[in-house]
């Protein structure tokens, strides 16, 4: 028998990164959670593997750091490239020393963090976990909140608990179900995911890198692979009028890496992976009893690495706030400042940073990329400078900022 009665629980729904952090995080206090995920297991296709320096901290009590420092790759330093010149800055990010106690990005697959946090919560006495379980409705009143789950074969059962996490990704049923609105807008172009054996590292790339380029710019990072003996994932821009199919041909993927790095010629495509991308934020991350975090609370491009460790630091401040009101030592309007400090850090931070990531990218304009490379360079070559930099990329300062919001 699970600890804690059945309708003074929290139930999460969505067992990626962060519904799986917010369990951890809440069962760690002894907060009783019933996590609820459609599928049978975290989904192992290439999506997110770079953790911040704040996101490592976050995750250190539980151990899953040490572990992610066991298998991933430690990435002290990344770089600003252009397609044609090649390098033009290098930031290292041990000019955050005395800023964090981890000065680097750490690089490991999402699939991997997902299933250490889930191994730390299954055996909790606090929490339950239930598999093939899809959050179909929600309802709540004064007391709590009604899930609705239904299983693949299309059984339903209904669920009771004190409050709902929608942590349920970009197409959250969860706020779809209390009518909260998600603003923004889709890029026009889908985003190509090319995992290869190449090894950049010889030709001088660091393990994360940004190359500029006016038509084809491209984001690149090496990842362990499942021997862990390490691959790397370039992520394109495609064209909207390209079909899916071509774009995920490997006979074509292999050439457009060929176009961009000429000696790759000889190595192996070994995954394709092609997706839309949005940039957008819910209109409130709180109504009543029902919370929203992760995805289901915002979804940015993947540049710069953000939106994985944005949900897991939802689910840090979300589960700090929630375990005192459900002990009864704050009240409830704690939970109105998890909406005002991450939504405004999402617009201002998350959605801010990462469509300037892209658009410095994809500059045509010759003179203004001429610009922006002399200020990277300027930037990499002054430590104070290059530390006010690494704080906001690493999202050191839209934690400060988030924690100064009443
Ligand atoms: C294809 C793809 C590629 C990506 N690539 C990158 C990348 O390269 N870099 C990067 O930084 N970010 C990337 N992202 C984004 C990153 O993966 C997300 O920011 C991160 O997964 C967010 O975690 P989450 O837990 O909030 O949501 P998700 O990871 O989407 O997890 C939501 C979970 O909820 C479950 N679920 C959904 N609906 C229900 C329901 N009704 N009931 C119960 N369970 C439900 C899902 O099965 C899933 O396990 C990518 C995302 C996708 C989809």
């Amino acid at each position: 028998m699970q600890a804690g009665s059945e309708d003074e629980r929290v139930l999460i729904a969505g067992g990626g990164p962060t519904g799986m952090a917010a369990a951890m995080f809440l069962a760690s206090q002894g907060v009783p959670v019933t996590l609820l995920e459609r599928g049978k297991g975290p989904h192992d296709d290439p999506r997110a593997a770079t953790y911040h320096p704040p996101s490592l901290e976050m995750l250190e009590p539980s151990g899953v750091t040490d572990e992610l420092h066991r298998r991933g790759i430690v990435a002290r330093k990344w770089q600003y490239r252009d397609r044609r010149e090649g390098l033009v800055a290098e930031f290292d990010l041990q000019v955050l020393e005395g800023d964090t106690r981890y000065p680097y990005r750490l690089q490991c697959e999402q699939h991997k963090l997902v299933a250490m946090m889930q191994k730390r919560v299954a055996a909790s006495p606090f929490a339950t976990i239930r598999q093939d379980a899809e959050v179909v409705e929600v309802a709540q009143d004064v007391a709590g909140v009604s899930v609705v789950v239904r299983d693949a074969a299309g059984a339903h059962a209904t669920l009771r608990g004190r409050w709902l996490v929608g942590a349920d990704g970009g197409r959250s049923v969860v706020r779809k179900s209390q009518d909260i609105g998600f603003e923004g807008f889709t890029w026009p172009e889908r985003f190509l995911v090319v995992t290869t054996t190449f090894d950049f590292e010889p030709l001088g790339f660091a393990y994360s890198n940004y190359t500029m380029d006016p038509v084809e710019w491209t984001a690149t990072f090496k990842v362990p692979g499942e021997d862990e003996r390490g691959i790397w994932r370039c992520v394109f821009p495609t064209r909207p009028e390209e079909g899916e199919a071509e774009l995920l041909d490997f006979a074509r993927a292999a050439d457009r890496l060929a176009g961009f790095v000429p000696q790759s010629r000889a190595a192996k495509v070994i995954h394709t992976n092609l997706y839309a991308v949005h940039q957008r934020v819910a209109t409130t991350y709180r109504r009543g009893r029902v919370l929203l975090a992760g995805d289901a609370a915002h979804v940015n491009n993947p540049l710069g690495g953000m939106g994985l460790n944005f949900g897991l630091h939802d689910a840090h401040s979300l589960a700090q706030r929630l375990g005192k009101v459900w002990r009864g030592e704050a009240p409830d309007s704690l939970l109105d400042q998890y909406d005002r400090q991450r939504r405004a850090v999402a617009e201002q931070y998350l959605q801010g940073q990462t469509i300037a990531n892209k658009q410095t990218l994809e500059e045509r304009d010759p003179v203004k990329r001429a610009e922006r490379q002399a200020e990277m360079r300027a930037q990499a070559a002054d430590p104070a400078r290059a530390r006010r930099f690494l704080l906001r990329t690493a999202m050191i300062e839209g934690l400060a900022a988030a924690a100064a919001i009443a």
